[in-house]
């Protein structure tokens, strides 16, 4: 049987969420083709010869994506099952049915996936998963990347002397023991997270390797959540590919937490930790409850200088609880850690998405602020009391792009936004220091997984 596993985006990463399906599928003796529209076009040919096709939804972007492409992928393959996989599937099931999808899965969902694939094979064309969440711990297989695009074609790392490094991307854990309240892993695992097998994590840095990898990237949720796995995954790699540097994300409190293992990190390699700060105005922070403050912060900025580790913040920098004085402080405190250069452009630019399922709706007041769900916008769209706010949310956005599209430097672009809000306040903008802290390795592909998709995206069906 021909399966037909399409990645719509995945901020430029070759995605674990189609190599380790497409070995579980492999191992049963199907046929699977894995289309990566970051990289590649989808050929109507293709879909013609599938029997089944899979979309992998790890994010709103990719969703949008999706939704845009089934009216072709309906009409390229009438006779074909088609499932929706990945963590903006369950929440978004409703209107993925209303659109022409078959089967909807979340969570650990190769298990069903492969049942899926064993029944279709059998002539059963209308089995269903028992629940569409499946959060039972799974036996992982290695990740089979062999029908994606090299690794020199997704994202690079860039370090700031210029030179370039092969990135490799590997998922240690999935889901998130954390209940933040904006966060969409919450609606699917609940607060809890599932670990792939170390050996696993292992065969799949050395085939990455192998193929080119210099760097490797993890993409769970929080590398931290369990620090022992963590630790174990990092000392068998370091024993058998000893020199390689790694990145990975791991939230404020994780940081202050285990502030006694920054140290071993560092010398496993890890160049910069993401880390989501969201914002440094501690009521906004209580509301998406973070489990942290503005101080932890700071306090985690300076134990990772420390340690030897650089620290890329992100933010939700406009939410409706968002002033204007609010803002220009998140920029202040950009300037005063010296971490004007560790961010790029389009974090200032983050506006608050409320998808379907989000924990913010439990807040009262936060219900009130929003419009139900649009499924044009997947989301609940809202607009802020102070219309001020949004006009310079959409002049910050303007300038994010314009940096991604003209190259602008990370300065260059901070620069606008500074004038641009103090503007928006109706006060002078100071000049600023001259050093705004030295530029941190990171990734070729800024975008955010949250953000609209663009054009190009839109056109790669
Ligand atoms: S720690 Fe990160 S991944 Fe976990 S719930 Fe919070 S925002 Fe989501």
């Amino acid at each position: 049987m021909q399966v037909v596993l399409i990645n719509p985006y995945e901020l430029g990463r070759q995605p674990f969420g189609l190599a380790e399906p497409a070995a579980w599928l492999a191992r049963d003796g199907h046929q699977v083709v894995c289309v990566d529209l970051a990289l590649e076009r989808l050929e109507r040919s293709v879909l013609e010869r599938a029997d089944l096709v899979g979309l992998h939804l790890a994010m709103h972007t990719a969703t949008r994506i999706a939704v845009e492409a089934m009216p072709r992928i309906r009409a390229a393959a009438p006779h074909a099952r088609v499932f929706a996989y990945g963590l903006y599937a369950p929440v978004n099931a409703a209107m993925l049915r209303d659109i022409g999808i078959d089967v909807v899965l979340g969570g650990e969902a190769e298990p069903d996936i492969a049942e899926l694939a064993r029944r279709l094979a059998a002539g059963d064309r209308d089995w269903q998963p028992a629940a569409a969440v499946n959060l039972s711990r799974i036996p992982f297989v290695v990740p089979d990347r062999t029908g994606l695009p090299a690794l020199t074609r997704y994202a690079r790392l860039l370090m700031p002397d210029g030179s370039e490094r092969v990135v490799g991307f590997l998922e240690a854990t999935r889901g998130c023991k954390h209940l933040c309240r904006h966060c969409p892993v919450v609606p699917v695992y609940q607060g809890r997270f599932r670990t792939v097998p170390v050996e696993v994590v292992v065969a799949d840095a050395r085939a990455q390797v192998a193929a080119g990898a210099e760097h490797l990237s993890f993409g769970d949720p929080d590398f931290l959540n369990g620090p022992t796995h963590a630790l174990r995954v990092l000392r068998a790699i370091g024993r058998e590919l000893p020199g390689l540097t790694f990145d990975a994300t791991v939230k404020v409190e994780h940081l202050l937490r285990h502030r006694e293992h920054l140290a071993e990190l560092a010398a496993h390699g890890c160049l910069f930790l993401t880390t989501a700060v969201e914002s440094v105005d501690d009521a906004v922070l209580e509301r998406l409850d973070k489990g942290h403050t503005r101080a932890d912060f700071v306090t985690a900025v300076a134990l990772a200088r420390e340690a030897g580790i650089a620290l890329a913040p992100t933010f939700v920098a406009f939410t409706p609880w968002t002033t204007l004085g609010g803002y220009l402080a998140l920029l202040e405190h950009l300037v005063h850690l010296a971490l004007v250069e560790a961010v790029p452009p389009v974090q200032l630019a983050i506006r608050l998405l409320v998808p379907a399922g989000s924990r913010l709706l439990e807040l009262d007041d936060f219900a009130a602020m929003v419009e139900p769900f649009d499924p044009a916008l997947l989301g609940h769209p809202w607009s802020h009391p102070d219309p001020r706010v949004d006009a310079l949310a959409r002049e910050v956005q303007a300038i994010a792009e314009r940096a991604e599209t003209e190259g602008l430097g990370r300065r260059e672009a901070f620069t606008a936004v500074w004038q641009a809000a103090h503007r928006a306040a109706g006060r002078d903008a100071p000049a600023l220091p001259p050093a705004l802290g030295a530029p941190i390795p990171h990734h070729s592909e800024p975008w955010y997984c949250c953000a609209e998709p663009t054009s190009q995206q839109l056109a790669s069906f």
